[in-house]
């Protein structure tokens, strides 16, 4: 189906004075960056809320030099800091769940959803159930609900416009009024720290240097989903549920430097680029002026310097998330949704030194083997197939903890034709 990426109330970009902006996850990187430039254009920006989950001393020290109406922090028990650190500064203060999803709420021009994981949906959803230019970098957003997102942005007139840096240049050279001149995408990934390692050499790499990315920096989360190239298994879902697009022709591309963000390919055989520097400012200043442009601090590009740009097929049998991404997108229904709990969960026991890097990718596909696929009608059935794939991963990390299976974490999972019980 379409999405109205587009649509009739889009406030009307930078020209017509102040934008009120809203940042949920102000403390990670997606946020920095965007702090970052709205701190080189006081008078263009104005902040409504931030928002942060525990980084409390940090939040505090943004609300001051930036003076957003409002600061949220998620965790409850750092409420009385926040306020006290914010004491005198004229800017409001509030704690938990519920306050993480008011501050969504809050009237601005442009919501941007930076907050990692599946805990960024509930206040996403809500900034798109209030009709708002949301600024989306919260990826497992729509992998966990991307079909109800969609419809409740087509709904309430939101408009959605992609901060993930491929889906911008998709974006930015997507003909929205004839998408079906569109032939293919191809999503460029940079492969990773461990493009040209061996499944044998991947089975012991530590936690440093998988989150030692070889060209951007981000936060931890998206740092090993890269390694494992689960991100872009998720960006391929992504791509899907932004883009009019049939699945089978959405195409991954290894592109190690990372200059190449995405490609359209039209059926006349013309391939339409967006490159640039690999800096997540320039995606998240494309949003922040939307539909105007801003001037954002990135080294221009310098292709002569760079000399060559190189591409390569991905491989699916060294990086399966690839391949339990796409099945997962196939099988459709919840199985994304599976996909990107188990995944979340096995992640963090990765950076919490529990499993090992292989783990990773078993752990999803064996929940995904066991739980049971559903074609979700409501946010609540989304939560509750979230939920129980937590609880499976968690019981398929529990197994491997500690490497007792680890022996045989290096060996590719049995083969069996899919992970996915199809919806159809
Ligand atoms: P990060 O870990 O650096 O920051 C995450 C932010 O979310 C922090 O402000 C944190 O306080 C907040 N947060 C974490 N858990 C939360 C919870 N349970 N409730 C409320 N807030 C919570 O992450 P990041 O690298 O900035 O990535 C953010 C999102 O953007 C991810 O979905 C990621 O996939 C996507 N993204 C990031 C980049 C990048 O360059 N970092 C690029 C493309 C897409
Ligand atoms: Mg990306």
């Amino acid at each position: 189906m379409p999405v109205p990426l587009r649509t009739a109330s889009h406030p009307g970009g930078a020209a017509r004075g102040m934008r009120r902006v809203t940042v949920l996850g102000s403390t990670g990187s997606v946020g920095d960056s965007t702090l970052d430039l709205i701190g080189r254009n006081r008078g263009t920006y104005r902040l409504v809320a931030l928002t942060a989950f525990r980084n409390v001393e940090k939040l505090i020290a943004q609300a001051l030099d930036l003076r957003p109406e409002l600061a949220v922090i998620g965790d409850p028990d750092l409420h009385d800091r926040l306020a006290e650190g914010l004491r005198g500064s004229g800017v409001r203060s509030d704690a938990g769940a519920s306050a993480l999803i008011a501050a969504a709420a809050e009237a601005a021009d442009l919501v941007v959803a930076g907050i990692v994981g599946a805990a960024g949906l509930a206040p996403t959803m809500e900034a798109v159930r209030n009709g708002r230019t949301v600024a989306l970098a919260n990826k497992e957003c729509l992998v966990c609900a991307g079909p109800l997102m969609t419809a409740l942005a087509a709904e309430r007139g939101a408009t959605l416009l992609p901060v993930d840096s491929e889906h911008n240049a998709i974006f930015q050279v997507f003909d929205h009024e004839r998408p079906e001149n569109v032939d293919r995408i191809v999503l460029t990934a940079s492969g990773g720290p461990f493009r040209r390692c061996s499944l044998a050499e991947m089975r012991d790499v530590t936690v440093e240097q998988a989150v030692n990315h070889p060209v951007w920096s981000m936060g931890d989360k998206i740092s090993i989903d890269s390694a494992t190239m689960m991100n872009k298994g998720l960006e391929l879902i992504e791509a899907h549920c932004l883009f009019p697009v049939a699945q089978d022709r959405i195409e991954v591309l290894i592109h190690p430097q990372s200059i190449v963000h995405s490609m359209v390919a039209y059926r006349d055989g013309s391939v339409l680029a967006q490159l640039g520097t690999p800096d997540m400012r320039t995606p998240i200043a494309f949003a922040l002026a939307w539909p105007e442009r801003m001037t954002a601090p990135v080294a221009p590009l310098d292709l002569a310097r760079i000399g060559s740009l190189t591409f390569e097929p991905a491989d699916e049998a060294r990086f399966p998330a690839l391949r339990l991404a796409r099945e997962a997108m196939a099988a459709g229904g919840t199985a994304p949704t599976i996909l990107n709990a188990a995944n979340e969960v096995a992640v963090a026991a990765f950076l919490a030194r529990r499993i090992g890097f292989l783990d990773i990718a078993a752990i999803v596909e064996e929940t995904l083997q066991r739980a049971e696929t559903i074609a979700a009608g409501s946010l609540e059935e989304v939560w509750a197939v979230d939920r129980r794939a937590r609880t499976l991963a968690t019981q398929a990390m529990l197994a491997r903890e500690g490497g007792q299976s680890g022996a045989a974490a290096g060996q590719p999972a049995p083969s069996r034709p899919s992970a996915v019980a199809s919806m159809s």
